[in-house]
């Protein structure tokens, strides 16, 4: 008898529920009910400027129809502000985050005037202007001026030393956060970000398996390097590969065809569809109405 293993699904309120979602959503609904375990609802809803309300409700509505349950009030990461604050200072006492004025158009200038710019998965990594500023600048800055703040890579690796974590598919992986370059903990309006906000959530809801899609894999260096710094447990990953509709491109919110509010209204049965997601591999090009 296996362990009872907790899983969540974590979508942002900022769409309807498209065919990859159901999938990734599935998978950790079955992974915990196999083992009879806890399957969580998150919303991961920081971001004010591009959540819609009514989401909320068409998320739940459509993973009920898909079959989907959870025992506890699903959590939602904007009431979590204060939680996250606690941590964000426990990293300011240590020296490992630092204050960064940047626009964003301050960060591109800089990029563009350097010669070679060190890229990360996602792009030219931060040029670290802001980690060499001088204490008496930053401090009477921080006070006045809107500010993110940003982890010391460099620091903040070598003190935690060589890091581990095992991913269902790939095996032990090292963790290599350095290769994202001062990441955002906190952005200038919220007092976190995802890569902050997922993983202390993550631990607080004893989640032990993440499942969730392959684009996410590397940010998992980030999220190794936050729970060694913060100690908290390290969940298994089970990171999978993405959906793609019937030309091999990838699923996108705003691809309503693909949704699964639209599936439903062509009147297309959940069983089908769980059963195509359950496929190995899925087989979604027969739920895609391709006379459009
Ligand atoms: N909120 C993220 C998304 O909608 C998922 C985060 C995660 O599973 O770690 O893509």
């Amino acid at each position: 008898m296996s362990d009872a293993l907790t899983t969540r699904f974590a979508p942002s309120p900022t769409g309807l529920l498209h065919l990859g979602h159901g999938y990734s959503a599935l998978r950790a609904f079955d992974l915990a009910h196999r083992t009879a375990g806890r399957f969580l609802l998150r919303f991961e809803d920081i971001d004010a400027g591009r959540i819609r309300e009514e989401y909320y409700a068409a998320i739940e509505t459509d993973l009920h129809w898909l079959g989907i349950t959870w025992a506890e009030t699903p959590l939602r990461q904007s009431s979590r502000f204060p939680a996250y604050r606690a941590v964000l200072d426990r990293l300011k006492d240590r020296e490992l985050v630092y204050p960064c004025f940047c626009t964003r158009k301050d960060i591109a200038a800089e990029i563009a005037a350097s010669a070679s710019a060190p890229h990360g998965p996602d792009g030219a990594l931060y040029p670290g202007s802001c980690r060499t500023m001088a204490g008496a600048e930053r401090a009477r800055r921080v006070i006045t001026e809107p500010h993110a703040w940003r982890i010391d890579m460099a620091r903040a690796a070598a003190l935690a030393g060589r890091l581990f974590w095992t991913d269902a598919k790939v095996g032990r992986v090292e963790a290599r956060p350095e290769i994202h370059g001062d990441v955002v903990l906190a952005r200038k309006d919220v007092p976190t970000s995802y890569h902050l906000a997922v993983t202390v959530d993550d631990a607080e809801q004893g989640v032990t398996d993440i499942v969730r899609g392959e684009d996410l894999f590397a940010a998992t260096h980030v999220h190794r390097l936050l729970q060694h710094l913060l100690e908290l447990p390290v969940p298994r990953y089970h990171h999978h590969a993405l959906i793609a509709d019937e030309h091999g491109k990838r699923l996108a919110k705003r691809d309503d065809a693909r949704s699964l509010a639209s599936l439903q209204k062509r009147g297309i049965g959940p069983a089908v569809v769980r059963d195509a997601l359950r496929r190995n591999p899925p087989d979604i090009a027969r739920l895609i109405d391709t006379g459009e």
